[in-house]
């Protein structure tokens, strides 16, 4: 496989064969890190950006067959923070260095475009040093244009897997990835920094269906790429289902990284939810964004996608000097700073 992972690395594409064979077999690990390191080496030197995550509502009018959250959920307790509680969150985690916020949350229909206009302004005007992302789904052209317009920097948005027959699998009849891939291309056209991404090991995955997923950012060249490990919730269709291979994202963490050297790509909170060292190993296998938790604590344990999610318990404040400590041990530093993607470095005459 080393091969494959060299002209990867050289020119930042595969066809689809190639991709299905190097997933398929997920050999040569470390020979993939170690040049996965170098990559985001050249590109961020040794910082990790860190992302204030607010997860400010676990309303949902989706029934996505994974989520913990979904409309469906019945004993899952409904909370959605108010606009100064959402400030709050803001003001502490500015305290704590944090200069990116996300705004993470279900598809909650009482946050109309008017009120998430006037709210992203308002985060806007109390923080204009930070970037501000948005994390709420499926809108229309016009309401992603007016939250671009009122000060909203980056967009994330999962594509969740790039088979359109997968797709089905994983989500209620009224959803495609065809309506998936279109909100996309709107983020990339008005201008947002764009996030796409998926689960490794949802359930129906196979190799190929991760071939299509990288043929997919490649179309796409998105700035973030947040995957993480497919993660049972007790309360939805998915249940019984095995959980997402450890091995294999850290693997899929390492290809994005010589897809894309300059990609922000996330050691996801799923990550460290189904391997204590998971963050970390994310980060050695080429990651370089960690997005602590910034909701109040009373409502952590409610947003809850799946089962067992890590750091429901503690302050904000705890987490982040935890988290600080252990990146330090493995020689990488959390950055100051809004943490934009740096130019691509490899030079265009490779891309052939
Ligand atoms: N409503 C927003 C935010 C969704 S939650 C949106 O549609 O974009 C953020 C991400 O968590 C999802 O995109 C999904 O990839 C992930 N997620 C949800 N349920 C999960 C599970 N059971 N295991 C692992 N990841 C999950």
């Amino acid at each position: 496989m080393r091969e494959l992972i060299d002209r990867l690395e050289r020119c930042g594409r595969l066809d689809k064969e190639e991709w299905t064979a190097l997933i398929g077999a997920a050999k040569d690990a470390e020979y993939l890190f170690e040049k996965a390191r170098a990559a985001a080496r050249r590109h961020y030197g040794t910082d990790v950006y860190k992302r204030g995550l607010i997860e400010f509502t676990n309303f949902c009018k989706n029934n996505c067959l994974y989520c913990g959250i979904r409309r469906d959920g019945r004993d899952t307790t409904r909370y959605r923070l108010s606009e100064e509680e959402i400030l709050d969150c803001c003001k502490r985690g500015y305290a704590l260095g944090f200069r990116t916020f996300v705004l993470q949350g279900g598809e909650d229909p009482y946050y109309t475009d008017d009120r998430l206009v006037k709210l992203i302004a308002e985060m806007k005007a109390a923080y204009p040093d930070c970037a501000l992302t948005l994390s709420i789904g499926e809108k229309s052209k016009e309401s992603y244009q007016k939250f671009f317009d009122a000060g909203a920097d980056r967009y994330l948005l999962r594509h969740e897997t790039a088979n359109p027959d997968h797709y089905r699998k994983l989500h209620p009849k009224e959803m495609s990835f065809e309506n998936r891939k279109k909100c996309l291309f709107w983020l990339k056209e008005i201008g947002y920094q764009t996030g796409c991404g998926f689960m490794v090991g949802s359930p129906g995955q196979t190799a190929e269906c991760l071939a299509e997923d990288m043929l997919f950012i490649t179309e796409l060249q998105p700035d973030m790429v947040g995957i993480g490990p497919f993660l049972p919730h007790h309360n939805t269709p998915f249940a019984k289902e095995a959980k997402g291979s450890v091995a294999l994202t850290l693997y899929m963490i390492g290809l994005l990284r010589l897809l894309k050297p300059n990609l922000l790509i996330p050691a996801t909170t799923a990550l460290g939810t189904a391997d204590a060292n998971g963050r970390e190993k994310g980060v050695l296998a080429g990651a370089n964004v960690v997005m602590p938790n910034l909701s109040p604590v009373r409502v952590r344990r409610k947003y809850e996608l799946y089962d067992n999610k890590i750091c429901t318990g503690d302050e904000a404040a705890e987490c982040c000097a935890a988290l600080e400590r252990s990146m330090e041990r493995i020689g990488f530093h959390l950055a100051k700073g809004r943490g934009d993607p740096a130019e691509d470095q490899r030079k265009e005459e490779n891309y052939v």
